[in-house]
């Protein structure tokens, strides 16, 4: 489970995220919607101690991000901001993942072949097409098999393939009794993909409830 508790950002004269709370419960798939610029990105880097929040915390089964005693098997995050090491391939770049979080080597083939990158497993990571990339965000994000799983806008860039691909896969997660937490801009993928709703408008909470209710009241 995540809580977000009174969070709040600001980058100089930009308030990104303004005194935002609501949790996020194990067992679906809940779609985090808002237009660009609404604090999505900010919120869920947040959630994985990349941002420093102004005020306020998250908490992942009741700790911060940073007391997680291994952060990498406790929660999996498909970022904007993650970039690539250099010349590394892409079985290498999860490998090197897998060592310095002590996960077990082995499993690199096995989310290498969850997310359909065996074949490319000796090409260098910097060289993958976008849809590629995403896939390989997935597998590190998938690498140390966590229970809280935080994907942003994760079609971007996706052919239909993939996207209906990502989707299969988050409610696979879900129905495993993973947190499954995942933002878009588009509520037609939302109504597609998730099953409660977070729906957020310049850094505030718009709403908090099913998928279904959201429809009907809007
Ligand atoms: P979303 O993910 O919903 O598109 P963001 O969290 O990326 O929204 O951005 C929220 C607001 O914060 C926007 O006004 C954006 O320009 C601003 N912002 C985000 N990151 C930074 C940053 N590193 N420096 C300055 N402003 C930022
Ligand atoms: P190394 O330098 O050995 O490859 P790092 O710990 O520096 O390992 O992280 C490598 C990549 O993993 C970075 O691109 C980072 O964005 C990404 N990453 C960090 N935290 C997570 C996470 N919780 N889930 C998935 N990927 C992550």
């Amino acid at each position: 489970m995540i809580e977000v508790k009174q969070l709040s950002k600001r980058y100089g004269a930009t308030v990104a995220v303004d005194g935002l709370s609501f949790t996020v419960e194990p067992g679906r798939v809940t779609g985090f919607l808002g237009p660009n610029g609404a604090g999505k990105s900010t919120t869920m880097r947040a959630m994985v101690g990349l941002d420093r929040p102004t005020s306020g915390e998250v908490l992942i089964d009741g700790k911060r991000y940073d007391q997680l005693a291994h952060p990498l098997r406790q929660v999996g995050a498909l970022l904007d901001a993650r970039s690539l090491n250099g010349g590394r391939t892409v079985r290498g770049h999860l490998q090197g993942l897998a060592l310095s979080n002590r996960i077990p080597a082995a499993r690199v083939h096995e989310v290498l072949d969850i997310v359909g990158l065996a074949g490319v497993a000796g090409k260098r990571a910097k060289g993958l097409s976008l849809g590629m990339s995403q896939r390989l965000g997935v597998a590190a994000a998938l690498l140390g098999d966590p229970q809280v799983l935080l994907l942003d806008e994760p079609v971007n860039g996706l052919d239909p393939e993939g996207i209906l691909w990502i989707r299969g896969l988050m409610k696979r997660l879900a129905a495993d009794g993973r947190t499954v937490f995942v933002s878009s801009h588009l509520m037609s993928e939302m109504a597609l993909t998730a099953d409660h709703l977070i729906v957020i408008g310049q850094g505030r909470l718009l709403a908090d409830s099913s998928v279904s209710e959201f429809i009907d009241r809007n």
